[in-house]
């Protein structure tokens, strides 16, 4: 008999639509992939000569668990520069991705039984995380008119005896929207009044096109400071995905938990990519300005084209690379005789059919919906969105 608790994991969607269109593409199959979040850009130049001198150095032995001094250090200078927020080495865990981080965070705050609000729609890998460490993830639906954007009434709604934790990604992944400081405040206020811990993912912070600033919650005062643990890695922003670095910085006990965690897990994360890490965070930001320049054509490219078909909606997102698009006014109607009843049905219709991948709105706690990835290059979209306008054509 297998774990049941290991069998009552779903795989993430993500990476395996991801991984189904890399596959189609590899066998020749002409597929446009609005799957995974990953951007399409080359690592900027700077930090891959970062890695090779590392290399070259022979900076390639284990370093301290949580991560080599200077990256800590170089960590706290970009806590410190972009979100106002001082933390000493001690207080930083470097992991293999921000997904690591999370599950560190999760290992070191939840005892069985534990609950932790997620708002939906969610990044997918929350409830699992939470689930894997014993916890119970608690989906609290949020809405439309408040830009999908949870507020202290639903809060309020969801709390429980139990209640442990609320996580809060801003930008979101995947509806793109950024909370204001009110916002921010009013969640700030409620996390301190009930004793709650808040989980702040904050990987899309250098992706915002909008008017809106990104604001980490643990800057709003030293109460909310204590009880925040800022989730951040440089996948997204400087087209990192395959070095696997993410970070936390919290106070310095659930630093020095995770850390124990990790040294029996996976010890300390790549040495080179801590290297190249650093030539991140420290280095020129050129390549990512252009980047945000690319992904925000990109985004008014995709808003215009979804607004041009009358039976589909979405929110406008201001930041991270994704368009979340309601589609449930074509459920109920048939594709070549193959009824569209949801949003999965729908995505495996249009990618079997017409080579284009979509991730269905159910993988995150949304199941009108469908979300594509915009971080692929414009004429990929350009000939994406003309197969999709006319599968919808076609629905009847
Ligand atoms: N948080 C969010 C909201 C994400 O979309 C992702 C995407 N991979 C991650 C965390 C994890 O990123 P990584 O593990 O690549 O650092
Ligand atoms: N976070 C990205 C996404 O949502 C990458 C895949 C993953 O890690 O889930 O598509």
């Amino acid at each position: 008999m297998l774990s049941n608790k290991a069998q009552s994991i779903t795989p993430s969607p993500t990476l395996l639509i991801d991984a189904k269109a890399k596959k189609m593409k590899r066998e020749g199959v002409d597929v446009i992939g609005f799957g995974a979040g990953e951007p399409d850009f080359e690592t900027p130049e700077h930090i891959k000569q970062a890695a090779i001198q590392a290399i070259g150095d022979g900076f390639t032995r284990y370093t301290p668990v949580a991560g080599a001094l200077d990256l800590q250090e170089a960590i706290c200078h970009k806590l410190k520069r972009d979100n106002n927020l001082s933390y000493q080495p001690q207080e930083i865990v470097a992991s293999n991705g921000a997904k690591h981080s999370l599950s560190n965070i999760f290992a070191a705050l939840l005892n069985p039984g534990d609950e932790v609000i997620i708002p939906a729609p969610f990044w997918v890998s929350y409830p699992e995380i939470v689930k894997i460490h014993d916890g119970i993830p608690v989906i609290v639906p949020t809405h439309i008119e408040n830009r999908c954007k949870i507020t202290v009434t639903e809060l309020a709604d969801a709390l429980t005896e139990k209640t442990k934790a609320i996580i809060i990604n801003s930008p979101n992944n995947p509806t793109g929207q950024v909370y204001t400081r009110t916002e921010l405040q009013a969640i700030a206020d409620f996390a301190i009044k009930h004793n709650l811990y808040v989980i702040s993912d904050e990987i899309y912070e250098k992706l915002i096109y909008g008017k809106e600033e990104h604001l980490s919650i643990a800057s709003l005062g030293a109460e909310i400071k204590k009880r925040t643990i800022v989730v951040n890695g440089v996948s997204k922003a400087y087209a990192m995905t395959g070095w696997r670095i993410g970070y936390t910085a919290s106070i310095a006990p659930i630093a020095k938990l995770m850390s124990s965690i990790q040294s029996h897990t996976t010890s300390n994360a790549n040495a080179i990519a801590q290297r190249a890490t650093i030539a991140a965070l420290l280095g020129p930001e050129d390549s990512l300005r252009d980047m945000r320049i690319a992904f925000a054509e990109r985004r008014d490219y995709m808003v215009q084209q979804i607004d041009t078909i009358p039976e589909l909606t979405c929110i406008e997102p201001e930041g991270a690379f994704y368009v979340f698009v309601d589609v449930s006014r074509l459920f109920g109607r048939a594709y070549h005789g193959q009824t569209v009843t949801t949003s999965v049905d729908f995505a495996t219709l249009l990618l079997d059919n017409v080579q284009v991948a979509v991730v269905p709105g159910s993988a995150f706690g949304a199941p009108d919906y469908i979300r594509f990835s915009y971080a692929l290059a414009m004429e990929q979209m350009q000939k994406g969105m003309k197969r999709f306008e006319q599968f919808i054509q076609e629905i009847k």
